[in-house]
């Protein structure tokens, strides 16, 4: 790309002259950043073609391509870049080490400098055990041990007496063949004793001028030796490392005592003593830490960047009359807990300032979130606003509509569902209505409200999250033009680490308290359904509703379906065809409707089902939640699930049902479900067992990727990253001190997609 910065100020400049006529007629000036297409990306392109398009283009579009611009001005080059050279340009590293570096994600000279040895050898005596002696070959020969094992071995002298050598894997030619008698060898492994004679065990032959040496060792793919990879890093080193650039302040270097990032590079690829091997290992090396703390400091700068920038956004401030929350409280049937009256306090603090909501409420499955955002959205209406309830599937959609309905009752609120599985007529009715402003609760799914919903005066929008659907539903608001308060949901507790990295862009309150009356849910683990038929039946004479669910796992999605249809018939036989019913994903949005209406009325007693999301439903007298296969769940899922059921005063059981050979993970997540019944110390487990980068299923973009960094590990780090970041927006909001020039641009270029839509001023 040319540089036409010049070109962009100027432009930039101009409009700003303008002032508000480029906002009346842009043509002129649009036409002018049209001419830049040749040097410019798509997004920008984007937005001008479609504002040409229009004879009055909307103001939050030619905002965007305001926005755009700055950005386009300001990421100049840092000075020191490293040029993106293809590894295939260092020594040894071929077609095929090429191919291989690229799947794991080492493509250029910059992935294989920041790639960190994972391990080292040292060879030499450390404290691993391992052991490096020098000594004359004597004899060797087959040896059979006292417990019977066969081993070759070869004794050894030396100025310090006599030392065997052991292998218990070896072959007619290794390594008798390697031994010549009389001749000088040099043995590394690990230490013993046998027979009473120094021994070392599966040694290593090296030459002398090896030893006290350390070795690093590389996460890389087999087909690239070890001894190749790290003379292609040394070449990188030499030849690329004056290039790299600091990308933290030197007063934050100063301050934790990090070294520069060369130095830091070359002390992690290339350490000098032994000592700090375990350090660096375990990367607590201020060498590893510096890159560590510079990863998690740019992260929560942008987090809180784009927090600041949030609040800053004009957004609706509506007033919070004690009368609206009166009247409220005489819609419910129950008092709220002292932690929703907590979060409620946030979310009202929020609502009637002027900036823009962005709260994130967190709580265990039943905790009462649910009721805490339509509380909220009960005060946004009272203020003449519309109010969408957003949800992850069309059956919790469903049940969010139940849910208004029952509390809207008798009141003069209005609400509709739009989902999927309406005719076009139908929707095309809600649509209008819902444009027309006649309707002040509009409850649907992410898919549908983001394609189809007009809103007349959307005030605020409630997100029932899953796994960052949420922020990609808020994007795709505002892209729409709205500006509404956003309220989101978790479905399950996360680790207040995870939430800090994930939604540190968001203000997070935690319902840490359950409605009282819950009696605790008892949770076992057995190999057989079968062992719970009795369980089963009294449950059933109580009038108590049973789900027994099966993993759907796409690629024998056949097999489990035929799992969860055999076992159908057979509790059908068990219990009687009329009481059980079979829900599955391939069913019509009906017929699962039906059923789903069936179990709730307690026609149904037993509801057999493979799709984990749709029966994230209430129906306080189930009592029962049977997961067949449950090794096969994560554990925030069997939480989940579990979460089902103890929705009353009632008793209510967890039965995992997993076969006898199960892996040790599988295991441990069943134990944990059996001991604990808290969310939010579960999630935590989840987090240890799996590390931050599976902890929600597949990697999916929007999440942030770390190369140094573990949240688990590295908490503290986290938290001073978050306190300096926000120390310095708090003293430069702006970012506009020449002291801090450094971490500006570093955030540009690093958050540039996600700060699209904001101003860096
Ligand atoms: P969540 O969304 O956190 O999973 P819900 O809002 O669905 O939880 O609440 C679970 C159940 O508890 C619902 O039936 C709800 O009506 C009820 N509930 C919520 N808050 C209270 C409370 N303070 N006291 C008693 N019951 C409550
Ligand atoms: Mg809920």
């Amino acid at each position: 790309m040319t540089d036409n910065r010049g070109d962009i100020l100027r432009l930039l400049y101009e409009i700003k002259e303008a002032g508000a006529s480029f906002y009346k007629t842009p043509e002129k000036l649009l036409n002018k950043i049209a001419k830049l297409q040749a040097h410019q990306g798509d997004t920008l392109m984007g937005f001008v073609a479609s504002a040409l398009e229009s004879d009055q283009p909307d103001t939050r579009l030619l905002d965007k391509i305001i926005a755009e611009l700055n950005i386009m001005a300001q990421s100049m080059i840092i000075k020191g870049e490293i040029k993106p050279v293809s590894v295939s340009e260092l020594p040894g590293i071929g077609k095929k080490a090429t191919e291989a570096l690229a799947k794991a994600h080492i493509e250029t000279i910059e992935d294989i400098i920041y790639h960190l040895p994972y391990r080292y050898e040292y060879i030499g005596e450390s404290r691993s055990g391992k052991k490096a002696l020098t000594g004359i070959f004597q004899s060797g020969a087959i040896v059979t041990t006292r417990n019977r094992k066969r081993m070759y071995k070869a004794v050894f002298t030396s100025d310090f007496g006599m030392f065997a050598a052991v292998w218990f894997r070896f072959s007619a030619g290794y390594p008798a063949s390697a031994l010549k008698e009389g001749k000088k060898y040099t043995l590394y492994g690990q230490s013993g004793s046998f027979s009473g004679m120094e021994s070392i065990i599966h040694p290593q032959f090296m030459s002398e001028s090896e030893m006290g040496k350390i070795i690093p060792v590389y996460s890389i793919p087999k087909i690239v030796a070890q001894k190749t990879y790290i003379g292609a890093v040394n070449a990188a080193l030499d030849k690329y490392l004056t290039d790299i650039p600091d990308y933290l302040p030197a007063r934050l270097e100063e301050q934790y005592k990090f070294p520069t990032a060369k130095a830091a590079l070359l002390e992690i690829h290339r350490p000098k003593n032994p000592y700090e091997l375990e350090m660096l290992t375990e990367r607590r090396h201020p060498a590893a830490m510096r890159f560590i703390y510079e990863e998690l400091f740019y992260l929560q700068m942008g987090l809180l960047y784009k927090k600041r920038s949030y609040e800053r956004q004009a957004g609706t401030s509506l007033d919070i009359k004690k009368e609206y929350l009166d009247w409220i409280k005489g819609l419910l049937p129950f008092k709220f807990t002292n932690a929703q009256r907590r979060v409620m306090v946030d979310i009202f603090n929020d609502m009637s300032a002027t900036g823009q909501m962005n709260r994130l409420i967190q709580g265990d499955v039943g905790s009462g979130k649910t009721i805490v955002a339509f509380t909220a959205g009960l005060v946004a209406v009272k203020n003449g606003y519309q109010v969408a309830v957003i949800a992850p599937t069309e059956v919790l959609a469903r049940q969010h509509m139940e849910n208004l309905i029952k509390l809207l009752q008798g009141t003069d609120i209005t609400s509709a569902l739009l989902t999927g599985s309406m005719t076009p007529a139908e929707k095309r009715r809600t649509k209008e209505i819902i444009a027309a402003g006649h309707v002040d609760f509009v409850v649907g799914t992410h898919a549908v409200i983001q394609e189809t919903a007009d809103f007349n005066k959307l005030g605020l929008a409630i997100i029932d999250e899953q796994h960052r659907f949420g922020v990609e539903q808020r994007k795709s608001l505002i892209e729409k033009g709205y500006m509404p308060d956003i309220l989101l949901m978790t479905a399950t507790p996360i680790p207040r680490t995870l939430a800090l990295s994930f939604y540190g862009d968001l203000d997070i309150s935690v319902i840490d308290e359950l409605p009282p009356g819950r009696t605790p849910i008892k949770t076992s683990s057995v190999e057989r359904i079968e062992k719970v038929y009795k369980l089963m039946r009294e449950e059933i004479a109580k009038g108590h509703g049973i789900y027994i669910i099966y993993p759907l796992i796409e690629n024998s999605e056949k097999l489990d379906l035929k799992a969860a249809t055999d076992e159908h018939r057979k509790l059908s036989e068990v219990f009687g065809v009329e009481n059980v019913g079979l829900l599955h994903g391939r069913m019509k949005q009906e017929q699962k409707s039906q059923l789903m209406d069936g179990f709730k009325a307690g026609k149904l007693q037993i509801l057999v089902s493979t799709t984990v999301i749709e029966v994230g439903v209430d129906v306080p007298q189930a009592t029962v939640m049977i997961i067949e296969n449950s090794e096969r769940f994560g554990l925030s899922q069997l939480h989940q699930l579990r979460g089902r059921v103890g929705r009353s005063d009632r008793q209510s059981y967890c039965i995992l049902v997993s076969g006898e050979h199960i892996s040790e993970e599988a295991n441990e997540r069943i134990n944990a479900m059996c001991q604990h019944a808290d969310g939010f110390k579960l999630s935590e487990i989840d987090l240890e067992m799996r590390g931050p980068g599976d902890f929600f299923g597949t990697r999916q973009s929007g999440l942030p990727e770390f190369r140094f960094s573990n949240i688990v590990r590295d908490v503290r780090v986290l938290q001073n990253a978050r306190e300096d970041a926000s120390a310095i927006l708090t003293d430069d909001p702006e970012l506009s001190h020449s002291k801090n020039t450094v971490i500006k641009e570093v955030l540009i270029r690093k958050w540039r997609k996600e700060l699209q839509y904001i101003e860096i001023g």
